[in-house]
């Protein structure tokens, strides 16, 4: 049989309406949320991103500030950038779209940015919280894959979860939010091996790798709950690309008990997640309760 669509555009969209409801909410408050938006370079997808990330933002109430920099700008240009917008009342969140230029040490900018500005949850002290089971900000793609899942299994507790993937974007915050569900969770990677069998002891599956399709249909647990998190341009139809997951769809979706598509999957949750954070950076900000979501 096969298996039932997790649907993320429209989980997406439900999200992105209970969060708008709440904007409104502290609107009332005089708070309106704010995001810095910063943008280095014209790398033409991460201009779509930033240009889609602003737009939800403002359909949720909330307020984009872009700053969009040349790809020549300096490490210590956009130190001084993140130092000003730390200290702006007015920036509730901020956004440093990767990757940045060469020339611009990543990890030296991130760990620049107030953490309870990190929208991304990218600083270590929220990565550090987040393992040791504290309250911060949480990546978005993590949190929008467990939300997903649990839209299937409101319960993760006991499950056998196998994450394939430990960027620190991805895959290690991810296992982290499951364990913190108190699944048991597997960590696999470019080393592991026998990763075909490890896959098939998963009830719950995430892929984040970057290899499209690699995980086949055979590598799925009959009735698995499977989370596809890749985005991978392969060559289309009439030379046009097309993307695909890190799962080979097709294979598995007669096996799975629930799949996400790709797209239409993870990546809408993404970005409603990023709202989400906003909201919770405004509201802790401005002493307003957590926003009940
Ligand atoms: P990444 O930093 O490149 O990490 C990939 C991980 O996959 C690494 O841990 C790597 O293992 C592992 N891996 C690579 N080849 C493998 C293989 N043959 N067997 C087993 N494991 C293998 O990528 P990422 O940033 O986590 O992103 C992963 C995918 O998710 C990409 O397609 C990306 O575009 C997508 N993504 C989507 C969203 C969204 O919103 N939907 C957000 C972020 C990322 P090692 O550590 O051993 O090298």
């Amino acid at each position: 049989m096969a298996a039932t669509i997790i649907d993320g555009k429209s989980i997406a969209a439900e999200l992105r309406g209970r969060i708008a409801r709440e904007v409104a909410r502290v609107a009332g408050r005089g708070v309106v949320p704010a995001i810095a938006v910063v943008l280095v370079g014209e790398d033409p997808a991460s201009s779509v991103y930033v240009r889609t990330k602003s737009k939800a933002v403002a359909e949720a109430g909330m307020r984009a500030i872009d700053r969009t920099l040349p790809a020549t700008t300096s490490e210590a240009d956009l130190l001084k950038l993140i130092a000003d917008l730390n200290a702006d009342p007015q920036v509730n969140g901020i956004l440093v779209q990767l990757p940045l230029p060469k020339q611009i040490d990543s990890q030296r900018v991130i760990s620049a940015i107030d953490p309870a500005k990190d929208v991304d949850g990218f600083h270590p002290i929220n990565a550090g919280s987040l393992a040791r089971g504290l309250p911060g900000l949480v990546p978005c793609t993590p949190m929008g894959c467990v939300m997903l899942a649990k839209t299937v299994h409101p319960s993760l507790t006991g499950m056998e979860a196998v994450v394939v993937g430990r960027s620190n974007i991805v895959g290690k915050p991810v296992a982290q939010l499951l364990l913190g569900q108190n699944a048991t969770v597997t960590i696999a990677h470019s080393k592991t091996r026998a990763l075909p069998e490890v896959c098939r002891r998963g009830d719950l599956l995430i892929a984040a790798i970057g290899r499209p399709e690699m995980i086949r249909g055979d590598w799925v647990k009959p009735g698995a709950t499977v989370i596809d998190v890749g985005i991978n341009r392969v060559p289309g139809d009439g030379g046009k690309g097309r993307i695909v997951g890190d799962v080979a769809y097709g294979e598995a979706e007669q096996v799975a008990g629930a799949i996400t598509p790709v797209p239409g999957g993870v990546g809408p949750m993404t970005i409603a997640c990023l709202l989400l954070n906003t909201l919770r950076a405004a509201c802790a900000q401005n002493g307003l309760a957590e926003p009940a979501i």
